[in-house]
């Protein structure tokens, strides 16, 4: 798994650092990479947090049914 260079194209060494063929800095191009990823994560946690708020809602109300049914008897 070769670093290919975004300036040059030309292939690095995968942990280069800079570009030994023109000098860029590998490692700032993955930045953009970087900010994505964590509005992504950021997406998934927001996501989970509402996929749990609906199962409250989905069972808050059987579930009180349920408590309220054993309390009356
Ligand atoms: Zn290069």
């Amino acid at each position: 798994m070769d670093m290919k260079c975004l300036k040059c194209g030309k292939e690095n060494k995968k942990n280069a650092v800079y570009c030994k063929f023109c000098g860029e800095n590998l490692q700032t191009a993955e930045q953009p990479l970087t900010v994505a990823f964590m509005l992504k994560s950021l997406f998934v946690i927001y996501s989970l947090i509402f996929t749990a708020y609906m199962l409250y809602l989905a069972f808050e109300k059987p579930v009180q049914a349920f408590v309220n049914s054993i309390a009356t008897k």
